[in-house]
């Protein structure tokens, strides 16, 4: 159960620390037959999507996790034209995603269909009417049957789940990420999110582990979410080749300026640091 008294939600991050968030307001909350949901405003952070008393989202600080998500692996990328998304049903990173021109179709594979509705309703600008682009594929299914069954090829696949815990568990499998890598195009790129490294170490790095084993190009590279507290966020990668990542900054610039693409948080010079990381995390 989550601890939502009519004042305050309170996320327990990790044994013997809390972060509390004032709600001036409940906008929604459920518990679908898949997890608890809910939707809260907020003095500071703007609307906040939780699911299973974590915190997934907030209209303040989103940017800073969907631009790297979504504008990393498709600017080193290139010329990505069929993008996957596994979860993301706030559609923060759909909504990225599209802002590529380049990009042909989007196809977002969504376990909740109440994520999707009740975010469109409450925090619609997180998905900006990307639900409605007519390049915009919204499948609700479980994004594991999803990777093994079909018969689509992606050039980038974006992992944008909750943390490992009720139906997202099998999204954090070398079976999975297996999946995911055949029904990825040779020069292909697969992201994930895998949690803030300085209090979840082991995801991070048995993300890492996963990526690696399966991948001739596997990383780590990182975010700064405020909402996630505990400092960096984690986000893995893994591609056929490390000719994307290591595509040199003149061309990620020439790239960016070419998409115009207005961001928050995302730079070519991010990304050009991005995949280095603290001494505490290295691999
Ligand atoms: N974008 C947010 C963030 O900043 O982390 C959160 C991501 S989004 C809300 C996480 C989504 O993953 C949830 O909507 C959840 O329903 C979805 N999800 C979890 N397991 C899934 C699965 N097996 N297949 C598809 N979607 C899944």
């Amino acid at each position: 159960m989550i601890d939502v008294t009519e004042t305050w939600f309170s996320e327990t991050l990790h044994p013997g620390f809390q972060q509390r968030f004032e709600i001036s307001k409940i906008l929604f909350r459920s518990q679908t037959e898949l997890q608890d949901l809910v939707i809260f405003e907020n003095p500071y952070f703007g609307r906040i999507l939780a699911l299973d008393g974590v915190i997934q989202t907030t209209e303040r600080d989103e940017p800073c996790y969907h631009e790297m998500l979504s504008h990393v692996p498709i600017l080193a990328h290139g010329a990505a034209r069929e993008v996957l998304i596994i979860g993301g049903g706030d559609g923060g990173a759909l909504r990225d995603v599209l802002k590529h021109k380049s990009v042909d179709r989007a196809t977002m594979v969504e376990i909740d269909r109440s994520v999707v509705d009740m975010c469109a309703e409450f925090m619609p600008s997180l998905s900006d009417g990307a639900f409605n682009d007519d390049r915009a594929d919204i499948v609700i299914a479980d994004g594991v049957k999803f990777a093994k069954e079909t018969d689509r090829r992606f050039d980038v696949i974006i992992i944008d789940s909750t943390d490992p815990i009720g139906p997202a568990i099998p999204l954090f499998s070398d079976e999975f990420y297996a999946d995911c890598r055949n029904i990825l195009t040779d020069d292909g790129i697969i992201v994930c999110q895998s949690g803030v490294g300085f209090v979840q170490p082991d995801e991070a790095r048995e993300t890492y582990q996963r990526l690696n084993r399966l991948f001739a190009d596997a990383a780590l590279y990182l975010t700064q979410v405020p909402t996630y507290a505990f400092g960096y966020m984690t986000l893995g990668w893994g591609a056929r080749s490390d000719r994307a990542r290591k595509t040199d900054i003149a061309t990620i610039q020439s790239r960016f300026d070419a998409a115009q693409i207005e961001t928050r948080y995302y730079t070519p010079g991010i990304h050009a640091g991005c995949f280095s990381l603290p001494a505490y995390m290295e691999i």
